[in-house]
């Protein structure tokens, strides 16, 4: 990695966010803590204060670095494009050479490096064969969303592809380049690619905006690797969409709902109306809209900071139920693995629904 231009970008961006507000509003966690420490600029004057000599690092301030989502809602809504999640990555990666990453930061990207994912002491297993077509698993999808990834199988086959698996149990990378730890994410990185390599495929499906957007974007953006120019990345919502294989039916369902736009989809600004379409082909409800969607969606507690400050995420995930609630929902869909956990593990306290997108076209497939 090219260090002393990372380093100047990462200073550029907090010279440009620091006294700006553009953004402010969009911030899930801003919005949560009503803390102006915790928005764009906040953490953008924190930055300069210690970059002009103003402040030192220390484990309080540390503590601050680690409380962003590291969703990309700022960046979606910034209209000069500042890579500012990017440079909280870049910070935190000086804090961590510090020693002054949090404990449970360390143990997390302890798990990272021993098991290549922060759920289970087990090693990713393997993809074995070859194909045009490969099904990136991930950590997500294998630990805590198996139902949803044998739904997603289903629906493979219905549509009648068969691909390899690969990167069953391993990380996409996002979460330990989001904690500070670009030499583990380069290795994550590394070994997907290698497995998708190995396959041979021109094309790999992942089951989330999260995949879709560490491959394209943020291996090239964060850790210097391409992800390779002949080889395609479709999130399987779009490839279901499109295919002319499979057919749904609607159920009698009188309960409004309304589809969560999962962690990381304000980083494909494209792809908001797929799942939407999907959806409605198995749901005969009214559909609702949550306020914080599309463009300025907001996540739940998924992202990394689930693994940086548990109980602020927990009330990302209060913050996105409450929404539905005053949206007058009945019941949730979306299909990420991770934003279903953590919806699912709350919705009842809120006499709200959750239900997995892929579950529910599986079931109600024609035929
Ligand atoms: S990301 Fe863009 S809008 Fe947000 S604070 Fe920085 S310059 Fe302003
Ligand atoms: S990445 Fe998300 S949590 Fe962090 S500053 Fe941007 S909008 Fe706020």
């Amino acid at each position: 990695m090219d260090t002393m231009r990372d380093i100047t970008l990462a200073n550029d961006t907090v010279d440009n966010c620091r006294y700006c507000l553009m953004c402010r509003h969009v911030c899930p966690v801003g919005h949560v803590t009503r803390l102006e420490t915790l928005t764009p600029h906040g953490w953008g004057l924190t930055i300069a204060s210690q970059r002009r000599g103003m402040a030192e690092w220390n484990e309080e301030n540390a503590e601050v670095m680690f409380q962003c989502a590291d969703c990309g809602t700022c960046r979606a809504n910034c209209v000069t494009d500042q890579p500012f999640p990017d440079t909280i990555a870049r910070v935190r990666e000086e804090l961590v050479g510090l020693d002054l990453a949090p404990k449970r930061v360390r143990e997390t990207a302890d798990r990272l490096r021993n098991w290549g994912n922060p759920y289970e002491e087990r090693e990713p297993t393997t993809g074995a064969g070859s194909g045009d077509t490969a099904l990136f698993v991930g950590d997500e999808a294998a630990y805590i969303g198996s139902d949803g990834l044998a739904a997603a199988k289903r629906l493979l086959t219905a549509a009648g592809i068969d691909p390899v698996a690969v990167g069953h149990g391993r990380s996409n990378g996002y979460l330990p380049s989001s904690l500070g730890y670009a030499d583990i994410a380069a290795d994550i990185a590394n070994a997907n690619l290698a497995e998708v390599r190995a396959t041979g495929a021109k094309r790999v499906i992942v089951l989330s905006p999260g995949d879709h957007y560490a491959f394209t974007t943020l291996y090239a953006d964060r850790l210097d690797i391409e992800w390779p120019s002949d080889v395609e990345v479709v999130e399987l919502v779009s490839v279901l969409d499109s295919s002319e294989s499979v057919s749904f039916s609607a159920e009698k369902d009188a309960r409004p709902y309304a589809y969560v736009d999962p962690a990381h989809s304000v980083r494909l600004p494209e792809r908001h109306e797929t799942p939407r379409a999907l959806v409605s082909r198995v749901m005969d409800g009214p559909a609702r809209e949550l306020f914080w969607r599309k463009e300025r969606a907001h996540p739940v507690g998924s992202t990394a900071l689930q693994f940086t400050d548990p109980d602020l995420a927990n009330h990302l995930t209060w913050a996105r139920l409450g929404d539905a609630k005053q949206a007058g929902v009945g019941v949730l869909v979306t299909e990420d693995a991770g934003t279903l956990s953590h919806l699912g593990a709350h919705a009842s306290r809120f006499g709200i629904a959750v239900q997995g997108l892929y579950e529910l076209l599986a079931d109600r497939l024609d035929g």
